[in-house]
């Protein structure tokens, strides 16, 4: 085995990999990054790009059928699913030729192969010896299942059914949080019937409780079926479908079911308590800089525990590259990282729910602004609101907002929490009109105390 040195050795090339490698290769450091699949990892191949161009496929299907309702007659004549993978894969594929020409410019050693932590600064790829001054984990998750809950054949999680060939009539998802509900949104709109089972009492639980109750009015107009409280027991499968059994006693039956219960860090087998890592539920835990418990050991993305985003990963890679070169960044802190829901209508929110907020101070303030007042939601016809979350006399510490194209609006909302805006600030800044961005600001107008299109 030969030993290769660098100042930098990145394990997993998915969102936080590459963004580590990209940036310390910016810095003038020597870097590997070790990919055993493709560079991209989960967010472009399986996750956020794809599932986003299925839910850009699926509005414009609704587009289609609801076209009466703006006066252009159109009707849908069906969905075919070959040509929407086509999309989704054209998709794919030019972002992963962009990202390899990236890395082509880049001074960056792609090592590919699985690799393993063999000691506190080696990372060990078939029978080459990667050394780095610095090693960053970051190998991800993957899609977790309950137990006794085997996936095959019928009973798949994102990744089955993300390369699904045909079009299923009817489907049951188990997990009511952010996959469970973008794919029921998806397969609705292409004409499916959807039953959701949540074992927690509502939808999008980790979310503020008007966006839950919000979700399951809009879903159950849809004619998705919600079954929250609801706990899976058992599922057969025969050629035909599945019969999901739940713990009440009820049996649903349908052609799949989809298991969207959470993403579990991709962490065994891969040395890293063995070199001194600590490993908890198979998390590694770091610091607020990210560093391991091990010197030189930094850990990023969705293996540390916390919010399982694309953007964190991306900033956690950003963070630790700065940190290794010196320039001493800002920790990036869960609580200020923005979170869409992508299905219809789609959920944006950032900062503290209400309840988190009322956990932190001794007094706070919302005001829900409902989009029945804002010109561009009427235009679009789609219901919604936006809530803000304010410390009493304080800064917005909340923003939360559910409607159909609303995640455009996570920018703004990010910028007022993490900037520790006061509603009195964003309601003298101008909102263009007539825009959904136009809600933001009578929301604050609103908790600011001078209301203009709404009741005090
Ligand atoms: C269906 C779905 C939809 C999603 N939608 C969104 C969304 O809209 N917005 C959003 O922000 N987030 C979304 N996410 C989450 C997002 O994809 C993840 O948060 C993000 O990919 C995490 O990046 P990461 O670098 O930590 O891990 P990953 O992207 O999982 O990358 C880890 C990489 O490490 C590699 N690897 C693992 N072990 C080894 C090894 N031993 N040797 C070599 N390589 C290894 C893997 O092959 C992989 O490429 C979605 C996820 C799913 C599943």
């Amino acid at each position: 085995m030969s030993d290769d040195n660098f100042d930098v050795v990145v394990l997993g090339g998915g969102s936080g990999g590459y963004a580590c490698a990209l940036r310390a290769a910016q810095l003038g450091l020597s870097v590997a990054l070790v990919e055993k699949d493709k560079l991209g990892g989960t967010c472009l191949h399986r996750g956020c790009i794809p599932t986003k161009a299925l839910l850009h496929s699926a509005e414009v299907a609704d587009h289609v059928r609801d076209g009466g309702a703006v006066g252009v007659k159109a009707s849908l004549d069906g969905i075919d699913l070959s040509a929407v993978n086509s999309y989704k894969d054209g998709v794919v594929g030019r972002l992963y030729k962009g990202l390899q020409g990236l890395f082509g410019a880049a001074k960056i050693e792609i090592v590919e192969g699985s690799g393993r932590l063999a000691a506190k600064d080696t990372i060990e790829v078939g029978d080459r010896r990667l050394v780095g001054k610095h090693v960053v984990l970051a190998t991800g998750s993957y899609a977790r299942t309950l137990p006794g809950l085997e996936i095959g054949g019928r009973v798949m999680t994102s990744d089955q059914a993300l390369g699904l060939t045909d079009l299923p009539s009817s489907v049951v998802i188990i997990g009511g949080s952010v996959i469970g509900v973008e794919f029921a949104s998806v397969w609705r709109s292409f004409g499916v019937d959807v039953t959701i089972v949540e074992a927690l009492p509502r939808l999008v639980p980790a979310e503020d409780e008007v966006l839950s109750k919000n979700l399951e009015r809009a879903f159950r107009k849809r004619k998705i079926g919600c079954k929250t409280g609801a706990k899976f027991s058992s599922v057969e499968q025969s050629d035909s479908g599945v019969k999901v059994s739940l713990d009440s006693g009820e049996t649903l039956e349908a052609d799949l079911l989809l298991v969207a219960v959470g993403r579990a860090p991709a962490s065994e087998g891969l040395g890293f308590e063995e070199a001194g890592v600590t490993v908890d539920k198979g998390w590694v835990p770091t610091d607020e800089r990210l560093h391991t418990n091990v010197d030189g050991v930094f850990a990023i993305g969705d293996l540390v525990p916390g919010l399982q985003l694309a953007h964190r990963g991306f900033a956690h890679g950003i963070f630790v590259a700065e940190e290794i070169a010196g320039l001493e960044p800002m920790p990036i802190v869960d609580s200020g990282i923005p979170r869409i829901t992508y299905c219809n209508p789609e959920l944006a929110s950032v900062g503290l729910t209400e309840a988190e907020a009322k956990e932190h101070y001794d007094e706070v303030e919302t005001y829900e602004y409902n989009l029945g007042g804002n010109g561009r939601s009427q235009i679009l016809k789609t219901a919604g609101l936006v809530k803000l979350v304010r410390e009493k006399g304080g800064p917005i510490v909340g923003v939360h907002m559910i409607g159909e194209r609303i995640g455009e609006q996570a920018g703004e909302a990010s910028l007022t929490v993490n900037w520790e805006a006061y509603p009195e600030d964003v309601a003298a800044l101008l909102h263009p009109h007539p825009t959904q961005n136009e809600a933001l600001g009578e929301a604050s107008l609103a908790l600011a105390g001078k209301p203009l299109h709404s009741h005090a």
